[in-house]
Parts: C-alpha cells; structure tokens; sequence
C-alpha cells in the first residue's frame, strides 16, 4: 500500500471537515437583508371613487377605489410592506364639500375619506395645504377620523417671538414606528421606521385667514436638518419623509431656497422620500438623468424618492434593499415606481384596475347625499 493510500481517508475527512468548517463560516457571514416595500398615495383630494361630480358621471382615470386594489395587489407580492399618504385629501370635489356642511349637522361622523382610507390599513400620513382650507376646526375634527397617524414637522403655533427655543410645533412632528418585517434567512426582524412631514411654506399665504398670527410654516430643509439627528437618537433605523411640496419650491413663495424636496433630498440621514402637492409623477417613464435626478431608479440626489401623480392615478412604490453594517441598517440598492391605475390604448381609457368594491361600500351614502346636496 502506497504511503499516498494510507493517508487518503484522512485527507478525506479533513477535507470534509474543513467543508463543514467553511459552510458554517459562511452561514455566519451572511448578513440578514430586508427587502421592504414603501407606498404612497397622494393628493387624492377627496377622489374616493372615480366620479365627474361637475359632469354627474363616472370616470376610470381617477379614484382611490381603484388604487386600493393596486396597494393590496402590491402586499399580496411582497412580504414587508409600509403606506402612507401625503397629504391634500379632504378637499377638491362635491364629496368634500359635503363632509364640511355635514359636518356641522353631525359632529361625530367619521370623514367619508377616512371611511375609505381607514380600510387600507395606513402606516402615517402628512397634511397637505389644501388641508387647511376649511380651517383648523374642521381638520382638527377631520383628522380624529384617521385610524392612522398625521405628522408635520415644520407647522409650528405663532407665539410672537423670534426667539425659536420655545418654539411648540402644532402637529406631532415625527413618529417612530415599530415594525416587524421579515428577512432574507426568514427571521422576524423589528426596524424602528422613523416618520417625518413637511408642507410647503406657501400654506400659509394662500391660507393666511387661517395662518395669521395663528400659525407659521418654517423652512422644510433647516426643519429636517433639526429634527432627523433627533429622531436617530431615539433609535430610528430608517427615517421615511412624507413631504407635501414638489421637486422645485412654489413660485411665488419668498423664500425659495431649503423649501423644495430637492433640496430636502440633500439632509443627511434621511432614506427615503415620499412627495407630492404637484401632482407630477417621479420617476417618469422616460428615465431619463438630469443633474442629480435619476428618472431610471428614482433616486433624487442619490435618496430614493417618488410621487404618485394625484386623485389616486397612480400608486407610488420604493422597493427597498437594506443590508445591515455594524448593526445598522443601510440602503443597498432601491427602485422607485408609479403604478397607472388605467391604461390608454388607441385613444381609449382601459382600467388596470377594478374598483374595490369595499371602498366604493364604505363611501356610497356620503356619495349620493353628496350627489343630492351640489
Ligand atoms: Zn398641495
């Protein structure tokens, strides 16, 4: 027997035992990721189903119903999902106009919109500036119907001095969720979600009956930059923005500059943005890349970011990749996407999605008293 044959059993085993050794190693070194999915509605303004209020007629291009089928589309493909809305809900159709003289016959009534938007299980919510247009009894009411919480981190009360230390906010500035997702080795995980939102300043001059000497609105940048630090010391992973403003600040707002969720996307720590009030959509199909706009990913000066559109067109996804790096979680890649609730084929208008028939239940009286009341 050759020396060589007398050893091969034993380098057999080592060589089986170094294997073990290494796939133990490796198993070890695979960190958990966690695949999460963000959505968001916006500016819905009161569109709970796809209806012409005006023209007493129905429409397939508009509508939460319809959206709420695409949101619950979207969870039945990913296993962690978050939504939020971004604001200017409760104003811009007969619907609404409803809910505000009805409100006064009965107090206690939940918002249609929120009759709707409570089925769909919301995660958070910011206000938009058309929230205000009714003024702040009528959204103080309106709110206590969200099953959900509201956030604003930039409205603050007036209390007539310039010294900003005492400075009280009138919203709930952030809010830190606590949420169990599942990861890639298929083990609970909780993540801490920080959640912020701003509005854009220029609330305060188109609603400055309501505003003045009431309420002011501070700059959305200097806001984040003062409140993100805050909300990592208190353990938030991952720290989402809800920004009821559009790429570029309002012309006509005096201040311009920090005012734009572009220039929100440069504040440090924050991993994702969902905007809105232009009624745009971000990213575009084109995916085209302009100067720190990334149409192809949807990423805005490297923050993953997106805007639905507006009256529930389209519902706005970032898919997120986190990966965790010394104990924290850090973004690893992401795609942002606007999903169309209709399509147009040779100049006709096709549904891609049905109306939930749960929504369209839930707001059908306040629809026809709507309808009896224009
Ligand atoms: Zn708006």
């Amino acid at each position: 027997m050759s020396k060589l044959k007398k050893i091969a059993p034993f380098i057999l085993i080592l060589v089986i035992m170094l294997n073990a050794l290494s796939s133990t190693n490796a198993q070890n070194v695979i960190e958990p990721a966690i695949r999460l999915r963000i959505m968001e509605t916006t500016d819905l303004h009161a569109n709970m189903i796809g209806f012409d209020y005006e023209k007493n007629k129905p429409k397939i291009e508009y509508g939460f119903a319809r959206t709420a089928s695409l949101i619950k589309e979207a969870r039945k493909e990913e296993p962690n999902t978050l939504l939020f809305d971004v604001g200017d809900v409760l104003v811009g159709n007969a619907l609404g106009e409803y809910a505000y003289l009805s409100h006064y016959l009965n107090p206690h009534d939940i918002h249609p919109v929120f009759k709707a938007m409570n089925l769909l299980n919301y995660d958070a919510a910011t206000v938009g500036n058309h929230e205000f247009n009714y003024g702040l009894d009528f959204l103080q009411v309106s709110l206590q119907g969200a099953n959900f919480p509201y956030v604003n981190a930039n409205i603050y009360i007036d209390d007539h001095n310039d010294f900003e230390g005492d400075d009280l906010n009138y919203f709930n500035p952030y809010i830190i969720l606590d949420r169990q997702l599942t990861d890639s080795n298929g083990k609970k995980q909780t993540l801490k979600v920080g959640v912020i939102g701003f509005i854009t300043p220029i609330t305060a001059e188109w609603d400055k009956e309501y505003f003045q000497d009431k309420l002011i609105v501070k700059n959305i940048k200097k806001t984040a930059e003062h409140f993100v630090p805050i909300m990592k010391d208190k353990g938030a992973d991952i720290i989402i923005a809800l920004a009821h403003v559009g790429m570029e600040a309002d012309k006509g707002l005096k201040e311009q500059k920090g005012n734009s969720v572009f220039d929100l996307s440069e504040v440090e720590g924050i991993t994702a943005i969902l905007y809105g009030h232009s009624h745009a959509l971000f990213p575009s199909d084109d995916g085209h890349i302009e100067k720190g706009i990334d149409h192809k990913t949807g990423t805005i000066n490297g923050t993953p970011a997106v805007q639905a559109g507006f009256w529930g067109n389209h519902l706005g996804i970032i898919d997120l990749d986190l990966i965790q790096v010394d104990g924290k979680w850090v973004v690893k890649s992401s795609q942002s996407s606007v999903r169309p609730i209709f399509q147009t084929i040779n100049n006709n208008k096709i549904p891609i999605a049905n109306e939930d028939p749960d929504i369209v239940k839930a707001i059908m009286y306040s629809h026809i008293e709507a309808l009896m009341n224009k």
